[in-house]
């Protein structure tokens, strides 16, 4: 496998007793390092990811491959499968004494959205309601599931606070998102369940998702490739370093109070264009840029209050974006180099073999 380490920022949590938690899509992008985590801490982690191929499947492959062997298979347990498969995870309740759920598995992105809704509406709403289920039939003690700020959508708002009441999701993923809010409040309602949903504010850093701007722009100003601008570069987004969100995701599964949502960002937006420039600088390579029009469904900012997290939880991010971009361009380069060299040893073997 190739090695998807980037070299998280803050030191590990304090471990705080051990446990068995189990952690839904954890061959992707955020859910692999909240794994990698609360390994690291002592607990032991059951992994539930279908692997499905909206985008690279050897990615998340290599980031579960890199999980059982940094781990072991006695602390970290794999099963590919789906959520909705209610013979197939109702067996893992069963069967792995889960007591602990972070549940970081959901179809994302926001454009495809509008292209299949149906595919958000089972992986994202009816997935999140299996495990509620399952949740409150197993007296799981901590629920952490993921939302998302898109559900802020047309928020004419400068900061997004939890206490906004927000009902316009301007795309299906954002509505399927407050959807599983809205589930999970009633689970806890119903059966006193502990949950916290956790509104990301775009999160880039190593193992980044490739249909995200991040790792895209990166990817494409590295290579000479024209990047595509949509809008005038004013828009702006709250980007959050992965180590920053993962710190608030342990965080808030060690302090389980009732139904709690928090806002998890950085507080400070950066605007497309300045994005652009600090992607430049990094790579040290000029962006080509062509100027599209801007996309439905997009909002046009995000800011995250984060006075919720840091009180309640003692979240305090610490990832500044220019530190946080340099880290994802370097793990990139990395990664790059790691993929010519094992291509050339592939080309070599070729030869070897052509010569026999
Ligand atoms: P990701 O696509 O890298 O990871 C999601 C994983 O879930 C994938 O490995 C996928 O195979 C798995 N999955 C999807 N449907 C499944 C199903 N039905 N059964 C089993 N596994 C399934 O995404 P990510 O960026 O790591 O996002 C993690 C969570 O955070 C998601 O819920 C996402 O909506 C949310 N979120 C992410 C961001 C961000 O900026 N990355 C922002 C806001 C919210």
């Amino acid at each position: 496998y190739i090695p998807t380490d980037g070299g998280l920022a803050t030191e590990v949590p304090p471990h705080t007793g051990k446990k068995t938690v189990l952690v839904t899509g954890a061959a992707g992008f955020i859910g692999s390092w909240v794994a990698d985590t609360l390994l690291a801490r002592g607990d032991d982690v059951v992994i539930v990811d279908e692997v499905n191929s909206y985008y690279d499947v050897r990615t998340k492959r290599s980031n579960v491959a890199m999980l059982l062997e940094k781990y072991g298979p006695n602390r970290v347990k794999f099963f590919e499968g789906d959520l909705c498969d209610a013979p197939f995870i109702t067996r893992i309740f069963e069967t792995e004494g889960v007591e602990w759920v972070v549940h970081m598995a959901a179809r994302a992105g926001v454009r495809p959205s509008i292209e299949d809704p149906f595919v958000y509406v089972h992986s994202n709403v009816e997935a999140t309601t299996r495990l509620l289920e399952l949740s409150r039939l197993h007296g799981v003690k901590s629920f952490v599931f993921a939302s998302s700020s898109s559900v802020y959508g047309g928020s004419q708002k400068e900061v997004f606070s939890e206490k906004d009441v927000v009902d316009f999701p301007v795309s299906p993923y954002a509505a399927t998102k407050k959807s599983c809010e809205l589930m999970a409040h009633t689970y806890s309602h119903l059966y006193g369940l502990n949950i916290a949903g956790l509104r990301f504010f775009t999160v880039y850093g190593p193992r980044g998702r490739p249909d995200m701007a991040p790792y895209k722009f990166i990817d494409l100003v590295a290579r000479g490739q024209e990047i595509m601008q949509f809008g005038d570069g004013s828009t702006s987004r709250d980007y959050t370093y992965i180590s920053d969100i993962v710190d608030g995701v342990v965080r808030s599964l060690d302090r389980p109070a009732g139904y709690q949502i928090y806002n998890l960002g950085n507080g400070s937006p950066v605007s497309l264009s300045s994005f652009i420039k600090l992607v430049e600088k990094s790579v040290g390579t000029p962006a080509k840029i062509r100027v599209c029009p801007e996309q439905p469904g997009d909002v046009p900012r995000t800011c995250a209050d984060i006075s919720k997290a840091r009180a309640m939880l003692g979240y305090n991010p610490s990832v500044a974006f220019a530190d946080g971009i340099d880290k994802t361009v370097g793990w990139y380069q990395n990664r790059a180099a790691m993929n010519a060299a094992a291509a050339a040893v592939a080309d070599n073997a070729d030869d070897v073999i052509a010569e026999e």
